[in-house]
């Protein structure tokens, strides 16, 4: 799960980080009110939305005056940001973040990952931060440093200053630096991120060293012990569709292809995704709805599938195990019963029931094409969306 900067930079002041003071505004009055509040001159009007880029993409303001605050908040606000992180729909700004300015002296760049191949907590660092951390290690890859955290021992202060002297930190900084890294790995650990991203780190003028920007991403399946931070999910941010399917238990990604695919296991469902791909046809989704689903369950997953204009053609691939071939076949019936399908849909079911399940769709009277297996399902939904 995902939170916006504002959120991120509250949760990492209360861990000790320094972040810039700031008020987040969701109307032109409430970022001048906001921008009221702050000391110095410069003020900076910041689009707030769930993804990165947003400065060269215009999200990101320097304002000398209250006036400036008042023109760049009405001119951010609702405004669709197209970033190289939004897709080229982009994403329409619903609030924004008023912080104070920063005389900044250098920016850095500081990410903390999990490595799933080594199973470890990856620190990195560079002095190349404020640009796209994508471009700088596509182009100077040596320019990125690493620290490994042992997950016994934890992240070591040795390690932070060694990351602090390979990113050439000034000196005089290095203890500052080193402390921000130590919480920020404190973060990460204790309200289960998976990642957490500085960038820019700055260090000031006045010598200071200050996290710019933050975006932390949370492992969902943890967060059920983080309720207040589960309160921070801004949903109009997500993908309606997924939404919808996390209400209803439902493991179901929206993609960009014309195939719906309603399918039990989550490696049943990417096998099928391969295999219509194989075919020359591409996925719109991928959806497992589990091993134990209700007639309901799988009504609301067909639903979804149905919701989505960009599907052509329907590919149910069922292998019941535990699932019982009929429940999925009365959940079919239901869905197509309320919203109706004038789609091909192709089943393929076999397993448990299947026999029931078979006479459910056949009585039914929907315009079936079965299949004998996988691969022969994966072929019929192909050439009839084509
Ligand atoms: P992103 O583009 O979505 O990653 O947004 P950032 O929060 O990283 O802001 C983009 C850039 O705006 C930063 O890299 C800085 O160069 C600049 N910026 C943000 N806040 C300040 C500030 O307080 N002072 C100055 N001078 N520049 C800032
Ligand atoms: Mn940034």
């Amino acid at each position: 799960m995902n939170i916006h900067e504002y959120q991120a930079k509250e949760l990492l002041r209360a861990f000790g980080v320094a972040v810039p003071t700031g008020y987040p505004a969701f109307t032109v009055e409430e970022a001048v009110a906001a921008a009221a509040k702050l000391d110095g001159e410069l003020k900076v009007v910041k689009a707030q939305i769930h993804a990165g880029g947003r400065g060269k993409a215009g999200g990101v303001k320097l304002a000398k005056t209250d006036e400036e605050v008042k023109q760049y908040a009405a001119e951010i606000l609702g405004k669709t940001l197209v970033t190289h992180q939004t897709g080229p729909e982009g994403k329409v700004v619903q609030r924004l973040y008023i912080e104070e300015g920063s005389a900044i002296d250098q920016e850095f760049y500081l990410g903390l990952v999990l490595d799933r191949s080594i199973g470890r907590i990856v620190i990195m660092g560079s002095s190349e931060g404020g640009m796209d951390i994508e471009e700088v290690a596509e182009h100077t890859p040596e320019k990125i440093h690493k620290e490994i955290v042992d997950p016994v021992v934890g992240l070591r202060p040795f390690q932070a200053r060694r990351l602090a002297f390979k990113m050439e930190v000034p000196t005089k900084l290095v203890n500052k630096f080193s402390d921000m890294v130590m919480k920020l790995y404190k973060v990460y650990v204790e309200t289960d991120c998976t990642i957490a991203e500085i960038n820019p780190l700055v260090t000031t003028k006045d010598g200071n060293v200050i996290a710019l920007d933050a975006k932390l991403n949370f492992d969902s399946n943890a967060l059920y012990r983080h309720s207040d931070i589960l309160d921070l999910r801004d949903t109009t941010e997500e993908d309606p569709r997924e939404v919808e399917a996390s209400k209803h238990d439902l493991s179901y990604i929206a993609l960009d292809g014309n195939i719906g695919c309603l399918v039990n296991g989550a490696g049943l469902a990417m096998a099928t995704m391969d295999i219509i791909k194989h075919y020359g046809a591409e996925p719109a989704n991928f959806l497992d709805v589990g091993g134990g689903a209700t007639k309901e369950k799988v009504t609301e997953a067909f639903k979804l599938i149905l919701s989505d204009d960009q599907v052509k053609g329907i590919f149910v691939n069922i292998f019941g195990g535990i699932m019982k071939c009929d429940i999925i076949a009365e959940g079919i019936v239901a869905a197509t019963k309320e919203v109706g399908l004038d789609l091909p849909l192709v089943v393929r079911l076999e397993g448990t029931n299947v026999d029931a399940g078979r006479r459910i769709l056949d009585e039914s009277g929907l315009a079936i094409t079965s299949a004998t297996s996988m691969d022969d399902g994966a072929e019929k939904i192909a050439a009839l969306v084509r």
